[in-house]
């Protein structure tokens, strides 16, 4: 299969790929690790005129704590978000999701922002990213703004990006003791799969008695966009945690989804595996925040 004709542009700025965007607006699109565009290129789903490469802008790549924060650079690399030190100890939630993307050949070129602006239900990075309360900056050259990554997707391939920004940095909240998140996708394979169902839990712990602060469960693959398991979010909150207590947040989740059947997987099955990830990621977000 033959890519279509384009015009290719290596802006060495942010400003200066703002400023092609806005001059081409949606006949361009940025082109960062390619593994998701290139496929939609050759299989003509797109024919932009315009492709605005990142990869000569340096600012856009590496990952650094600030404050409360760790800002990820939009061309961060799924293969190095596996091996880095601070997401290994901070995020563990989002390495497991990194670990499961793909194969080495894709995480190598696959980066976090190419992940998030591909926008597939069944991606492997949003569900956590949206469980730590993450938010993305989008640049454009009349300014940029902050959005909860939690309000960025509308469904399959379509975001809150307008043809002009470019997604410069993922923000995570840093979590702090009594605070955990854990991850965990089912595919019909161990890779190169697009997953049947995939959950992110994550619980903040009331330091005075325990109990459930925050939970925030995200699951992808069982609607258009990461859906927020609000009734099983509701079930928690308040709660002290335990094995039943679990069980019964995996029960109400099953409720909050609506998968359809499709070839990797009929709707029951999704739904009933829903609430088994449910309660095995509250399990590991449990540990986390106690320490153990
Ligand atoms: C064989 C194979 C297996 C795969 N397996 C998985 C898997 O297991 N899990 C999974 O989640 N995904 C999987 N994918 C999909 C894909 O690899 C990932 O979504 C990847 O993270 C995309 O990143 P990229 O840098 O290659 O994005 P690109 O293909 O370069 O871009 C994807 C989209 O995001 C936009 N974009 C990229 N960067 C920016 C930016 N900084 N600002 C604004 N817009 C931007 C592009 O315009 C495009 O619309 C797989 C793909 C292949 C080919």
């Amino acid at each position: 299969m033959l890519l279509p004709k384009f015009d290719f542009h290596e802006p060495t700025s942010v400003d200066e790929a703002c400023e092609i965007l806005a001059t081409f607006g949606p006949k361009a699109k940025v082109l960062a690790g390619g593994t998701d565009l290139m496929v939609n290129l050759k299989k003509k789903i797109l024919a932009p005129e315009n492709l605005v490469c990142l990869s000569r802008i340096d600012s856009l790549h590496g990952i650094v704590e600030e404050k409360d924060q760790i800002v990820i650079g939009g061309r961060y690399t799924v293969a190095e978000l596996t091996v880095d030190p601070l997401v290994e100890k901070k995020l563990g939630a989002l390495r497991s999701g990194a670990r499961a993307l793909g194969s080495p050949l894709v995480r190598n070129r696959a980066t976090i922002a190419g992940n998030i602006g591909s926008a597939r239900p069944a991606a492997d990075l949003p569900p956590s990213l949206i469980a730590y309360g993450a938010t993305v900056i989008l640049v454009s050259s009349q300014g940029k703004r902050e959005v909860p990554l939690g309000d960025f997707f509308k469904g399959p391939g379509f975001t809150e990006l307008r043809p002009e920004e470019v997604l410069t940095e993922v923000r995570v909240p840093v979590p702090t003791a009594g605070q955990g998140a854990g991850y965990i996708n089912l595919g019909v394979r161990k890779a190169q799969d697009c997953n049947v169902v995939n959950v992110a839990s994550y619980i903040a712990l009331d330091e005075k008695d325990g109990s459930i602060k925050t939970a925030r469960i995200v699951m992808g693959s069982v609607g258009p966009t990461p859906l927020r398991a609000s009734g099983a979010e509701a079930a928690l909150v308040g709660q002290k945690p335990d094995e039943a207590l679990f069980l019964k947040a995996g029960e109400a989740a099953r409720q909050d989804c609506k998968p359809i059947d499709d070839f990797r997987g009929a709707a029951s099955y999704r739904k009933a595996m829903v609430g088994v990830l449910t309660k095995r990621t509250l399990d590991i977000a449990y540990r986390q925040a106690t320490g153990n």
